[in-house]
């Protein structure tokens, strides 16, 4: 899709006309206007949509994750960001369960998306189509009150120097992965080159759900799951498939960059109502 590669930009008179067509099938939010979507505190009701793709999209109809469920603990409630399409409310809710199963928990669930999705003002270039959430690493919490599930402490378990995983990842860790990478649903989910090595390196029954599971920096201390466009969802655009395999042959750590992007601001425009109404 187009839209993914275009950015807000003023228009010379010159190319305003060849630029028509894309107006139409664009908005492009100015830099000074793109905090709304950090400022609308509701979803918008009604059938829900996903209109764009996960680094650049909106949300109709976003449900919020309930703080407390079976396995897992909403946190960092307060940046309220716990909204998602419902298959992924449901996916949580069915991963918590799993976890509990397993024997352990609650996992905390940090960040999903805005209530209307939308670029947020800090922390990441997606999450803006209500299908990503982050998970972290942390698992020896019990349950808490909600005034003590912010800011909480989220060790970093790869040695930077040595790049390999520290004492305090555990089999647990591994099991919490292929848990969450073991559904039909998920598209993706990014962790660290030194855990998807880990993971790699174990036994497992079943190993199609390694191919779901990508390296890719800044996931030392959680993983990041991302589904896959929901049925019928005909507005929403799916990232291309992983590669074929394991993708455990090479396992190539990507470089944390010095400076990390900002989020595309550029949205498909039937957005434009999404933020208004
Ligand atoms: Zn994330």
């Amino acid at each position: 899709m187009l839209y993914r590669y275009l950015t807000y930009r003023p228009f010379r008179a010159v190319t305003l006309f060849a630029s028509l067509s894309l107006v139409t099938a664009l908005w492009a939010t100015a830099a000074s206007a793109a905090d709304d979507w950090s400022e609308v505190t509701d979803p918008l009701p009604g059938e829900p949509r996903i209109i764009g793709h996960h680094g650049g999209a909106c949300l109709v109809g976003a449900e919020q994750l309930p703080a407390d469920g079976v396995g897992y603990q909403a946190v960092d409630m307060k940046r309220n960001r716990h909204y998602g399409h419902p298959v992924l409310v449901d996916y949580i809710e069915d991963l918590g369960r799993r976890v509990d199963a397993a024997g352990f928990g609650p996992v905390l669930v940090g960040d999903m998306a805005q209530p209307r999705g939308g670029p947020m003002p800090y922390g990441h270039v997606s999450h803006q189509s209500g299908l990503d959430v982050d998970i972290w690493f942390r698992l020896d919490l019990p349950l808490l009150d909600h005034s003590q599930r912010e800011g909480i402490d989220q060790p970093i378990l790869v040695d930077s120097r040595t790049q390999r995983l520290d004492g305090r990842w555990s089999d647990r860790h591994a099991e919490l992965i292929r848990l969450a990478a073991d559904d039909s649903r998920v598209s993706r989910i990014f962790v660290d080159a030194a855990v998807k090595r880990d993971l790699c390196e174990r036994e497992w029954d079943d190993r199609s759900w390694l191919r779901r599971v990508r390296p890719w920096h800044s996931h030392d201390e959680h993983l990041h799951v991302r589904l896959r466009c929901p049925p019928g969802a005909d507005e929403c655009v799916d990232q291309a498939e992983p590669p074929p395999g394991e993708g455990c042959r090479a396992i190539v750590p990507t470089p944390r960059p010095e400076t990390y992007p900002s989020p595309s601001r550029t949205l498909p425009q039937a957005c434009r109502a999404v933020l208004r109404e």
